[in-house]
């Protein structure tokens, strides 16, 4: 698959639509505001980012990108989506971080700074990409040698289908119908594959659980049945 063809325009266009909206923490994006500390600190845990060159991949709005900066991050994000991407300039000024956002795709990017990141971030970004695989080797190939690499993505079994589906998008309305598509989902062991064929090295995977009632998010290395984070390292 050529690097122009690994993005799904009816993928953006439900980005563009809700971009408006990114930074309401009780709007469309609540979820990824709510799991933003979570994740946060993962990162900033198996990798201090604090003066380290981060790339986040498929930032949107810049939710991550953001925590990262303010973590002392070096932060380039980018990102398909050109209002994502608008709200994302916006909302850095009104924190006044300097982060660097470009319009491009991981594949794209790759010709240019290959090898030029010590970490690489992709959350919640390959359930929406027809070609995640490809996005993982491009990732690899933006990392420096012994660079890290975190993924997030949505498990596929019955329970992500009733939870991430049926109670986010149509019970709970977390998310818009229509958010997620379950085929699109991606299972640890297919996401592992794609790390080895990248030439990466998986260091570990833990779960992202949600109690809806409660509304308590929390990471459980044991339960990766619905959300869950990979961290890899490309060998030195
Ligand atoms: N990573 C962010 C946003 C997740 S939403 C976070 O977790 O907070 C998914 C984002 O991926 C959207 O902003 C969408 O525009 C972007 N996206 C989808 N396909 C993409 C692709 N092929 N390349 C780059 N960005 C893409």
């Amino acid at each position: 698959m050529t690097s122009s063809s690994n993005v799904d325009p009816h993928e953006i266009a439900k980005f563009e639509a809700l971009a408006s909206r990114w930074w309401d923490r009780d709007g469309e994006f609540r979820p990824l505001h709510d799991i933003n500390p979570l994740r946060a600190n993962y990162i900033d845990q198996h990798s201090p980012v604090c003066d380290q060159r981060l790339l986040d991949v498929g930032c949107g709005g810049g939710i991550l990108a953001e925590a990262m900066a303010q973590r002392g991050a070096i932060v380039t994000g980018i990102d398909m989506g050109e209002a994502p991407l608008s709200v994302a300039q916006l909302h850095r000024r009104e924190s006044e971080l300097d982060i660097r956002y470009v319009h491009t795709s991981a594949e794209q990017l790759a010709q240019g700074e290959a090898g030029r990141y010590d970490i690489v971030c992709c959350l919640e970004m390959l359930e929406h990409v027809p070609d995640p695989g490809a996005v993982i080797a491009a990732c690899a190939e933006l990392a420096r040698p012994g660079g890290a690499l975190y993924f997030s993505t949505i498990n596929r079994n019955p329970k992500a289908f009733a939870l991430a589906i049926v109670g986010a998008e149509y019970i709970l309305r977390l998310l818009p119908a229509g958010t997620h598509e379950y085929a699109k989902f991606i299972r640890p062991s297919e996401l592992a594959g794609w790390l080895r064929d990248a030439d990466l090295v998986l260091e570990g995977m833990t779960g992202l659980t949600y109690n809806p009632l409660t509304r308590n998010y929390r990471l459980n290395p044991k339960d990766l049945d619905v959300n869950y984070i990979v961290r890899a390292v490309k060998p030195a």
